[in-house]
Protein backbone atom coordinates (compact mmCIF):
# COMPACT_ATOMS: atom_id res chain seq x y z
CA UNK A 1 0.00 0.00 0.00
CA UNK A 2 1.42 3.28 -0.54
CA UNK A 3 1.52 6.27 1.42
CA UNK A 4 -0.11 9.63 1.23
CA UNK A 5 0.23 12.85 3.43
CA UNK A 6 -2.41 15.57 2.95
CA UNK A 7 -1.77 19.13 4.66
CA UNK A 8 -4.91 20.58 5.95
CA UNK A 9 -7.30 17.22 5.71
CA UNK A 10 -9.19 18.23 8.73
CA UNK A 11 -11.85 19.53 6.64
CA UNK A 12 -13.35 21.01 3.75
CA UNK A 13 -11.20 20.32 0.60
CA UNK A 14 -8.46 18.49 2.39
CA UNK A 15 -10.86 16.15 3.90
CA UNK A 16 -12.15 15.34 1.07
CA UNK A 17 -8.76 14.19 -0.61
CA UNK A 18 -8.03 12.11 1.90
CA UNK A 19 -10.95 10.51 1.47
CA UNK A 20 -10.54 10.31 -1.99
CA UNK A 21 -7.25 8.75 -2.13
CA UNK A 22 -8.01 6.51 0.80
CA UNK A 23 -10.51 5.11 -1.24
CA UNK A 24 -7.60 4.74 -4.02
CA UNK A 25 -6.04 2.49 -2.13
CA UNK A 26 -3.58 4.55 -0.42
CA UNK A 27 -2.47 4.73 3.41
CA UNK A 28 -3.10 8.85 3.88
CA UNK A 29 -1.82 10.97 6.97
CA UNK A 30 -4.55 13.26 7.77
CA UNK A 31 -2.03 16.32 8.40
CA UNK A 32 -4.53 19.23 10.65
CA UNK A 33 -3.61 22.34 12.82
CA UNK A 34 -6.04 22.82 15.27
CA UNK A 35 -9.14 20.48 14.29
CA UNK A 36 -8.03 17.49 16.39
CA UNK A 37 -11.46 16.57 16.48
CA UNK A 38 -12.83 16.73 12.91
CA UNK A 39 -8.87 15.22 11.90
CA UNK A 40 -9.60 12.25 14.33
CA UNK A 41 -13.16 11.66 13.35
CA UNK A 42 -12.27 11.61 9.24
CA UNK A 43 -9.59 9.17 10.20
CA UNK A 44 -11.86 7.13 11.66
CA UNK A 45 -14.54 6.80 9.43
CA UNK A 46 -11.85 6.41 6.82
CA UNK A 47 -10.49 3.19 8.74
CA UNK A 48 -14.50 1.99 9.60
CA UNK A 49 -14.90 1.62 5.22
CA UNK A 50 -11.38 -0.58 4.94
CA UNK A 51 -9.20 2.31 4.49
CA UNK A 52 -5.96 3.27 6.35
CA UNK A 53 -5.83 6.50 7.72
CA UNK A 54 -4.03 8.22 10.55
CA UNK A 55 -4.08 11.89 11.86
CA UNK A 56 -1.29 14.12 12.32
CA UNK A 57 -0.87 17.44 13.89
CA UNK A 58 1.68 20.37 12.80
CA UNK A 59 1.67 23.51 11.75
CA UNK A 60 2.74 23.30 7.90
CA UNK A 61 4.77 26.67 8.37
CA UNK A 62 6.93 25.47 10.89
CA UNK A 63 9.67 23.36 9.54
CA UNK A 64 10.67 21.64 12.80
CA UNK A 65 7.31 20.58 13.23
CA UNK A 66 7.39 19.62 9.53
CA UNK A 67 10.04 17.45 9.66
CA UNK A 68 8.58 15.76 13.04
CA UNK A 69 5.66 14.79 11.01
CA UNK A 70 7.45 13.47 8.20
CA UNK A 71 9.32 10.85 10.79
CA UNK A 72 6.30 9.77 12.51
CA UNK A 73 4.57 9.58 9.33
CA UNK A 74 7.69 7.24 8.40
CA UNK A 75 7.57 5.42 11.29
CA UNK A 76 3.77 4.38 11.32
CA UNK A 77 2.84 4.60 7.55
CA UNK A 78 6.24 4.09 5.49
CA UNK A 79 7.70 5.91 2.59
CA UNK A 80 5.65 8.79 1.14
CA UNK A 81 4.41 8.23 -2.39
CA UNK A 82 2.06 11.10 -2.46
CA UNK A 83 2.09 14.75 -1.03
CA UNK A 84 -0.83 16.95 -1.45
CA UNK A 85 0.12 20.84 -0.15
CA UNK A 86 -4.08 22.16 0.60
CA UNK A 87 -2.98 23.54 3.99
CA UNK A 88 -4.07 27.16 3.14
CA UNK A 89 -5.68 30.38 5.11
CA UNK A 90 -7.08 33.13 3.61
CA UNK A 91 -8.47 37.05 4.49
CA UNK A 92 -10.11 39.44 2.76
CA UNK A 93 -9.55 43.11 3.19
CA UNK A 94 -8.21 46.10 1.66
CA UNK A 95 -4.72 46.29 0.26
CA UNK A 96 -3.91 49.45 2.39
CA UNK A 97 -5.38 47.29 5.23
CA UNK A 98 -3.00 44.42 5.09
CA UNK A 99 -0.56 44.01 8.20
CA UNK A 100 2.92 42.67 8.03
CA UNK A 101 2.20 40.26 10.29
CA UNK A 102 -0.65 38.69 7.83
CA UNK A 103 1.13 39.21 4.79
CA UNK A 104 3.70 37.49 6.24
CA UNK A 105 1.27 34.55 8.14
CA UNK A 106 -0.34 33.85 4.19
CA UNK A 107 2.84 33.50 3.09
CA UNK A 108 4.11 31.32 5.99
CA UNK A 109 1.71 28.67 5.47
CA UNK A 110 0.33 28.60 2.06
CA UNK A 111 4.02 29.25 0.32
CA UNK A 112 6.59 27.94 3.27
CA UNK A 113 3.89 25.23 4.10
CA UNK A 114 4.57 24.11 1.19
CA UNK A 115 8.24 24.10 0.72
CA UNK A 116 9.17 22.78 3.73
CA UNK A 117 6.49 19.45 3.27
CA UNK A 118 7.83 18.97 -0.20
CA UNK A 119 11.59 19.53 1.03
CA UNK A 120 10.33 17.05 3.72
CA UNK A 121 8.82 14.31 1.17
CA UNK A 122 11.35 14.87 -2.06
CA UNK A 123 14.77 13.26 -0.84
CA UNK A 124 12.78 9.69 -0.42
CA UNK A 125 10.68 10.13 -4.08
CA UNK A 126 14.00 11.08 -5.58
CA UNK A 127 16.10 7.83 -3.76
CA UNK A 128 12.53 5.96 -5.31
CA UNK A 129 12.54 7.75 -8.16
CA UNK A 130 8.77 8.07 -8.37
CA UNK A 131 6.76 9.92 -6.56
CA UNK A 132 3.57 12.68 -6.72
CA UNK A 133 2.90 16.22 -5.68
CA UNK A 134 -0.08 17.95 -5.82
CA UNK A 135 0.15 21.94 -4.76
CA UNK A 136 -3.46 23.48 -4.39
CA UNK A 137 -3.16 27.07 -5.30
CA UNK A 138 -6.69 29.17 -6.67
CA UNK A 139 -8.08 30.83 -9.24
CA UNK A 140 -7.04 33.84 -7.91
CA UNK A 141 -3.54 33.18 -8.27
CA UNK A 142 -4.26 33.31 -11.95
CA UNK A 143 -6.02 36.21 -12.60
CA UNK A 144 -5.81 38.29 -9.17
CA UNK A 145 -8.62 38.87 -6.57
CA UNK A 146 -9.15 42.67 -5.25
CA UNK A 147 -9.06 42.47 -1.83
CA UNK A 148 -7.12 39.73 -1.87
CA UNK A 149 -3.64 40.56 -3.02
CA UNK A 150 -1.53 38.97 0.12
CA UNK A 151 -3.33 35.98 -0.42
CA UNK A 152 -3.35 35.92 -4.53
CA UNK A 153 0.09 36.28 -4.78
CA UNK A 154 0.89 33.71 -2.27
CA UNK A 155 -1.54 31.17 -4.71
CA UNK A 156 0.68 32.45 -7.47
CA UNK A 157 3.45 31.81 -5.84
CA UNK A 158 2.46 28.25 -5.51
CA UNK A 159 2.01 28.13 -9.40
CA UNK A 160 5.62 29.18 -10.18
CA UNK A 161 7.03 26.67 -7.21
CA UNK A 162 4.89 23.87 -9.27
CA UNK A 163 6.57 24.88 -12.52
CA UNK A 164 10.15 25.24 -11.35
CA UNK A 165 10.31 21.97 -9.02
CA UNK A 166 8.49 19.89 -11.86
CA UNK A 167 11.20 20.96 -14.12
CA UNK A 168 14.16 20.00 -11.46
CA UNK A 169 12.26 16.69 -10.45
CA UNK A 170 10.83 15.39 -13.51
CA UNK A 171 14.42 13.76 -14.56
CA UNK A 172 14.19 12.19 -11.16
CA UNK A 173 10.44 10.46 -11.88
CA UNK A 174 8.63 12.99 -9.72
CA UNK A 175 5.76 14.83 -11.21
CA UNK A 176 4.82 17.95 -9.76
CA UNK A 177 1.09 19.38 -10.79
CA UNK A 178 -1.22 22.35 -9.05
CA UNK A 179 -4.64 22.36 -9.18
CA UNK A 180 -6.84 26.14 -9.38
CA UNK A 181 -9.90 25.73 -7.45
CA UNK A 182 -12.68 28.06 -8.14
CA UNK A 183 -15.86 29.11 -5.94
CA UNK A 184 -15.83 25.62 -3.68
CA UNK A 185 -18.23 24.73 -0.89
CA UNK A 186 -16.03 24.96 2.18
CA UNK A 187 -15.99 27.14 5.85
CA UNK A 188 -13.37 28.97 3.83
CA UNK A 189 -16.37 30.81 1.83
CA UNK A 190 -18.70 30.49 5.24
CA UNK A 191 -18.62 34.46 5.22
CA UNK A 192 -19.87 34.99 1.54
CA UNK A 193 -23.66 35.77 2.03
CA UNK A 194 -26.07 34.49 -0.60
CA UNK A 195 -26.25 37.54 -2.72
CA UNK A 196 -22.26 37.19 -3.74
CA UNK A 197 -22.97 33.61 -3.97
CA UNK A 198 -25.04 33.74 -6.89
CA UNK A 199 -23.41 37.09 -8.08
CA UNK A 200 -20.49 34.29 -8.07
CA UNK A 201 -22.59 31.53 -9.55
CA UNK A 202 -23.98 33.97 -12.54
CA UNK A 203 -20.10 34.72 -13.43
CA UNK A 204 -19.56 30.66 -14.15
CA UNK A 205 -20.28 29.17 -17.05
CA UNK A 206 -21.19 25.82 -15.19
CA UNK A 207 -23.84 27.53 -12.99
CA UNK A 208 -23.01 26.25 -9.92
CA UNK A 209 -20.64 26.27 -7.14
CA UNK A 210 -17.86 23.54 -6.72
CA UNK A 211 -17.71 20.90 -4.13
CA UNK A 212 -14.88 19.56 -2.24
CA UNK A 213 -14.86 16.70 -3.94
CA UNK A 214 -14.07 18.34 -7.49
CA UNK A 215 -10.69 18.98 -6.03
CA UNK A 216 -10.31 15.55 -4.84
CA UNK A 217 -11.63 14.00 -8.04
CA UNK A 218 -8.70 16.09 -9.76
CA UNK A 219 -5.79 14.82 -7.25
CA UNK A 220 -7.00 11.16 -7.59
CA UNK A 221 -6.32 11.66 -11.09
CA UNK A 222 -3.23 13.89 -11.40
CA UNK A 223 -1.48 11.11 -9.00
CA UNK A 224 -2.76 8.65 -10.87
CA UNK A 225 -0.86 6.81 -14.19
CA UNK A 226 -3.53 7.80 -16.43
CA UNK A 227 -2.08 11.01 -15.71
CA UNK A 228 2.13 9.83 -16.22
CA UNK A 229 2.64 11.99 -18.67
CA UNK A 230 1.43 15.40 -17.22
CA UNK A 231 3.62 17.53 -15.22
CA UNK A 232 4.38 21.16 -14.42
CA UNK A 233 0.19 21.57 -14.87
CA UNK A 234 -2.27 24.25 -13.85
CA UNK A 235 -5.41 22.33 -13.68
CA UNK A 236 -8.53 24.60 -13.77
CA UNK A 237 -11.22 23.20 -11.74
CA UNK A 238 -13.66 26.39 -11.40
CA UNK A 239 -16.45 25.75 -13.63
CA UNK A 240 -14.87 27.95 -16.28
CA UNK A 241 -15.07 30.62 -14.58
CA UNK A 242 -11.49 31.45 -15.51
CA UNK A 243 -10.62 30.27 -18.82
P1 LIG B 1 -10.78 25.39 5.01
O1 LIG B 1 -12.11 24.75 5.00
O2 LIG B 1 -10.61 26.70 5.67
O3 LIG B 1 -9.71 24.33 5.60
C1 LIG B 1 -8.37 24.71 5.71
C2 LIG B 1 -7.56 23.53 6.17
O4 LIG B 1 -6.18 23.95 6.24
C3 LIG B 1 -7.94 23.02 7.54
O5 LIG B 1 -7.85 21.62 7.57
C4 LIG B 1 -6.89 23.64 8.46
O6 LIG B 1 -6.57 22.85 9.60
C5 LIG B 1 -5.68 23.63 7.53
N1 LIG B 1 -4.65 24.56 7.96
C6 LIG B 1 -4.74 25.90 8.07
N2 LIG B 1 -3.56 26.41 8.51
C7 LIG B 1 -2.74 25.34 8.69
C8 LIG B 1 -1.41 25.20 9.14
N3 LIG B 1 -0.67 26.27 9.48
N4 LIG B 1 -0.86 23.96 9.19
C9 LIG B 1 -1.59 22.87 8.86
N5 LIG B 1 -2.87 22.94 8.43
C10 LIG B 1 -3.42 24.17 8.36
O7 LIG B 1 -10.25 25.63 3.53
P2 LIG B 1 -10.61 24.90 2.14
O8 LIG B 1 -11.65 25.70 1.47
O9 LIG B 1 -10.81 23.45 2.34
O10 LIG B 1 -9.25 25.17 1.34
C11 LIG B 1 -8.25 24.20 1.15
C12 LIG B 1 -7.23 24.75 0.17
O11 LIG B 1 -7.88 25.08 -1.06
C13 LIG B 1 -6.56 26.04 0.65
O12 LIG B 1 -5.20 26.04 0.27
C14 LIG B 1 -7.31 27.12 -0.09
O13 LIG B 1 -6.56 28.28 -0.26
C15 LIG B 1 -7.60 26.43 -1.41
N6 LIG B 1 -8.73 26.99 -2.15
C16 LIG B 1 -9.99 27.01 -1.62
C17 LIG B 1 -11.02 27.54 -2.37
C18 LIG B 1 -12.43 27.59 -1.86
O14 LIG B 1 -13.28 28.21 -2.53
N7 LIG B 1 -12.76 26.97 -0.75
C19 LIG B 1 -10.78 28.06 -3.64
C20 LIG B 1 -9.49 28.05 -4.13
C21 LIG B 1 -8.46 27.49 -3.39
P3 LIG B 1 -7.17 23.19 11.07
O15 LIG B 1 -8.67 23.12 10.94
O16 LIG B 1 -6.62 22.13 11.94
O17 LIG B 1 -6.69 24.57 11.39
Amino acid sequence: MKTSVVTGASRGIGAAIAERLAADGYAVAVNYNSSEKAAEELCRRINLSGGVAMPFQCDVSKRSEVENMFAAVRRELGTVAVLVNNAGIAEQCLFTDISEHMWDRLFDVNVKGAFNCSQAAVREMISAKSGNIVNISSMWGQVGASCEVHYSSAKAALIGFTKALAKELGPSGIRVNCIAPGLISTEMNSHLDEDTINALVDETPLSRVGTAEDIANAVSFLVSEKASFITGDVLSVNGGMVI
